[in-house]
């Protein structure tokens, strides 16, 4: 009953607030009267100040279970992320979960950690790390003690560059309602008279960040599932996902104490996630690794210290300490860091003692806490913890839906920051699972950003050596490329680019050139990207090179890392397959090339992508480098059962080659015996040169005149080789993504992941003209009907900056806040330098500010003329600098480019 309700609850009002959390508390004690007695005496609190906590106490009744034949959701593990999976799930009034633990609860990582929670973060992750904050905070205020204190925490920088870093960080959160000022020195002192200041170039206060217990969290969470039906199963090891082989859904979970079947799995293992992933069939890959993480304890502090010191995160140094019952806890984030059990696989039990405490290693890292905090001199030797962490290939979280698996979750690789993300995260997983969508933008995190290869253990332990500093590190925009497991997924052409002077960046692991160093010679040292900077950057007149050759001669951009998928039907059912996904009519000639969106129920992006019509019943399919997993697993979802429709991925097939610029035409026409003047969005196969079946599509990714040249890839070199031969006298250079991407945001054009998300539509990117609302029916119809009716909440805006000195000033570079009239509004998107219009420019999607008290109102629509209403003045805070900005809701008329017609001089064609 309770069940229905909560249930019935939810539905109605979608996401859960803070207050309806403290409503299901109360209801969840209202269902357990011990609950609140037990968790109030005497013997709970002496827990929460020791660090040995017996799991006895709680589960009292664990030797007389019995191993359940089904349960309807099977949690793997019982550490904090499985317990916060567990609990949001019984708040939500799903109860038939079963927690496998192959130990005892909580004896995983969960069992050590500093339990420290910043705020102080990216906004994407603040939003779940907030949410967790408040839930900890209102467990210890119901009698839970958790050891939660909100005592602040002090964010130092020793570089001028980190005190940028921190400006911009303190712009953005605090536009989001964060309270966090930069401190004086003297107000650091008073806050932590301790402290050794005078190498600090500044600092950053959060009063709202907190410490807790991680065991103790973890533990309550476990107690109030539980009490909530939640049924746990100790030292159950899990050995094997089983699936339907009809629909590859999850079907049971086999374990040394038997077998159940459940319709749902949530992989909360930890550091074991990976192997257990691999232990399905089809095996789910699970890219996060664990590498040693050190923490030490120091003896007691003089009892003239305040028990509510901050936290201290001094990044320059790689460390942080805490106050911990009288004590100081320090911990790292060490700039290079060791995988753990290295060399065999990770062990299921007693696995601690497996990692080695070198005081060599200690020694060097300790000594810098020294230097911050001269009262550790008086001090003994500190306890040193070598604790594994999971670290994932690029420093997120992994979260959501399997893409080989139905209905198997994933919620783990918490990158040292479980605790504080412990709750947000499992009341996203839980909602994911109940609504099977999920409820909030979790686009960053989602497991399907990852390749088999990612899931590839020598890969990772390479990778996650440089993940784990990268915490602490100053990730300047695109300018801060990993070091290690490089150079696995390259298109032909890359060598052949390296010298060109390439300076290769990553995205899904594939090499791409950033920018082309014009002035490297073959047999030199290879150019490589300069040390990083929030100004200019070092490479800029490179780039300007490469927007000329784009702008009046012509630029070849290798852009094969598209994910390019082909779609077949025997017959014509291809076409209502597409119509139904696509929200453009895709009906269109053989020949013809459409840009579509594929929207979900609420009208937001699942895709944004180029369908190429083939032929009567096959389409050929470009997409963002992201979505090569994302993409082909929602489609596959949405096949029809008959097996009339099939999808292959062709994205090693073709080789990318975009010749952008007014000289592309007569350079081609020159290469080919075709004709090249292909009306705009259609495509022919052609030969280029020597090379046949080349499909010549007449469009770029730029905004500029151009082609997108999609070769086989043994023909890769030689097309690639006659462009930059035959190209010479038309002006050829090559460009890099950095340049094609300054491009686009200077043509108004929103980019997958960074504009479009599954909470963003096409009419609140200004795209409403590539939706057919005409057609009989497509998935988000309805949403996107109502919602050209009604009108949008949120609107993409270009703004210029022109007051913004591009020589002196710090760049804007992407999650600046935009005020107007004073009053905050969004944030920038995506920035970059507009080489036409020779200023900064950026995108970003403004509100209206009363959104936040007004739920639903037409009087709160961003209209036009909302957005250019003359009296309204608009600023970007860039790193703490209030910039006046210029909005527009198209490409400034100014930067439409001429397409003059060009002569090109004769050269010989010499193969
Ligand atoms: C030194 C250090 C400092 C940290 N500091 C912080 C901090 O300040 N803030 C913060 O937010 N986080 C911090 N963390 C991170 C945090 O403490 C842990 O990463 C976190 O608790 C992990 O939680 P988990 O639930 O993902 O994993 P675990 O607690 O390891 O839980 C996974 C569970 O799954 C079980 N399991 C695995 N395989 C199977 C199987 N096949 N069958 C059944 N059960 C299985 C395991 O036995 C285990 O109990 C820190 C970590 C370390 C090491």
């Amino acid at each position: 009953m309770l069940r229905l309700l909560n249930y019935c609850e939810y539905k109605c009002h979608g996401v859960l607030s803070i207050k309806q959390i403290k409503k299901k508390i109360f209801i969840t004690q209202q269902i357990s009267p011990t609950l609140t007695s037990k968790l109030n005496d005497n013997n709970y609190r002496y827990l929460s100040t020791t660090r040995a906590i017996s799991n006895s106490y709680f589960y009292e009744d664990k030797q007389n279970q019995r191993f359940p034949k089904h349960s309807q959701i099977v949690i793997a593990g019982a550490g904090i992320l499985a317990n916060s999976v567990a609990y949001h799930l019984v708040i939500n009034g799903w109860n038939d979960v079963l927690v496998l633990e192959q130990n005892g609860i909580g004896s995983g990582t969960s069992n050590f950690g500093s339990g420290t929670l910043g705020l102080f973060k990216p906004v994407a992750h603040r939003k779940m790390i907030s949410y967790s904050l408040e839930l900890y905070k209102q467990l210890q205020a119901d009698g839970h003690d958790i050891g939660f204190k909100q005592c602040g925490s002090i964010n130092l920088a020793q570089t001028k560059d980190r005190v940028i870093a921190l400006q911009r960080r303190v712009a953005y959160n605090k536009a989001a309602g964060l309270h966090c000022e930069l401190l004086e020195k003297k107000k650091l002192k008073n806050l932590y008279p301790n402290i050794y200041t005078d190498d600090i170039e500044g600092a950053v206060w959060v009063p709202d960040d907190a410490i807790v217990n991680p065991k103790l969290v973890c533990m309550t969470l476990a107690h109030i599932a539980k009490k909530g039906g939640v049924t746990y199963i100790e030292n159950c090891h899990i050995k094997r996902v089983n699936t339907n082989p009809h629909d590859k859904s999850v079907k049971s979970i086999v374990t040394n104490l038997g077998n159940v079947t459940c319709e749902y799995f949530v992989n909360c293992a930890g550091m074991w996630a990976r192997d257990l992933g691999l232990k399905c069939h089809p095996q789910v890959n699970i890219p996060a690794y664990p590498a040693q993480h050190f923490y030490a304890i120091t003896s007691s502090l003089p009892e003239c210290l305040s028990s509510n010191l901050p936290i201290v995160r001094d990044y320059d140094a790689h460390s942080y300490v805490r106050e911990w019952s009288g004590e100081l806890m320090a911990g790292w984030f060490e700039l290079e860091a060791k995988p753990a059990f290295e060399n065999f696989n990770i062990p299921h039990g007693d696995w601690a003692r497996h990692l080695m405490v070198e005081k060599s290693h200690w020694i060097p890292l300790w000594n810098k806490i020294k230097h911050r905090f001269p009262i550790l001199h008086e001090l003994s030797e500190p306890t040193v913890i070598n604790c594994p962490d999971n670290f994932t290939p690029d420093g997120r979280w992994i979260l959501g839906e399997a893409a080989e698996v139905k209905n198997y979750f994933v919620a783990v690789g918490m990158n040292g920051n479980s605790v504080q993300g412990a709750g947000g995260i499992g009341k996203a997983v839980a909602e994911w699972l109940i609504n099977g969508e999920s409820t909030q933008e979790l686009l960053p995190f989602n497991i399907q950003r990852f390749l088999e290869l990612h899931n590839n253990k020598n890969y990772l332990q390479q990778r996650i050596k440089e993940v784990v500093g990268r915490n602490y590190g100053i990730l300047y925009p695109h300018q801060c490329e990993y070091k290690y497991a490089r150079k696995l997924r390259c298109s032909p052409l890359y060598s052949v680019l390296e010298n060109h002077g390439a300076v290769f960046g990553i995205k899904m692991a594939y090499e791409r050139p950033l920018y082309f160093d014009s002035t490297y010679k073959i047999g030199k040292k290879k150019p490589i990207m300069p040390a990083g900077s929030y100004y200019k950057p070092k490479f800029f007149d490179f780039m300007k090179e490469e927007f000329q050759a784009c702008r009046e001669g012509v630029g070849i951009i290798d852009m094969s890392s598209f994910c390019k998928i082909e779609i077949k039907s025997k017959n014509t059912e291809v076409v209502d397959y597409l119509q139904k996904l696509s929200s453009n009519d895709v009906n269109i000639p053989i020949g013809s090339i459409t840009h579509t969106g594929m929207q979900n129920e609420h009208g937001g992006y699942e895709n944004d992508c180029m369908l190429v019509r083939k032929s009567e019943n096959s389409y050929f399919m470009v997409s963002p480098t992201l979505q090569q997993t994302r993409i082909y697993q929602w489609m596959s979802k949405h096949l029809p059962n008959d097996h009339s429709i099939w999808l292959t991925d062709l994205t090693s097939y073709y080789t990318v080659i975009n010749v952008v610029g007014p000289k592309g035409p007569a350079l081609l026409s020159e290469l080919t015996n075709s004709d090249i003047n292909l009306q705009p969005f259609s495509y022919k196969i052609m030969n280029i040169a020597y090379a046949s079946d080349v499909m010549v599509m007449s469009f770029t990714h730029t905004g500029e005149p151009g082609y997108c040249l999609y070769i086989p890839t043994e023909y890769a070199l030689h097309v690639y080789s006659k462009l930059i031969d035959i190209g010479r006298d038309y002006g050829v250079r090559d460009v890099g993504i950095l340049t094609q991407r300054f491009m686009r945001i200077e043509r108004f054009i929103p980019f997958w992941a960074e504009e479009l998300t599954p909470f963003v539509t096409p009419f609140e990117t200004g795209f409403g003209h590539s939706v057919d609302l005409q057609k009989s029916f497509f998935i988000g119809k309805n949403s996107l009907v109502k919602q050209k009716l009604n009108g949008v909440n949120k609107r993409l805006v270009l703004f210029i900056l022109n007051d913004l000195d591009v020589n002196k000033d710090v760049w804007a570079w992407g999650g600046e806040p935009v005020y107007r009239n004073n009053e905050f509004v969004g944030t920038l998107t995506s920035c970059g330098y507009g080489f036409t219009v020779d200023k900064l420019v950026g995108l970003g999607f403004i509100s209206r500010p009363e959104t936040k008290n007004h739920k639903y109102s037409m009087k709160i629509k961003v209209t036009t003329d909302y957005i250019m209403d003359p009296s309204a003045v608009y600023h970007i805070d860039i790193a703490g600098r209030l910039f006046p900005a210029k909005p527009h809701v198209l490409a400034p008329t100014a930067l439409v480019v001429k397409n003059k017609k060009y002569t090109p001089t004769p050269v010989n064609f010499i193969i």
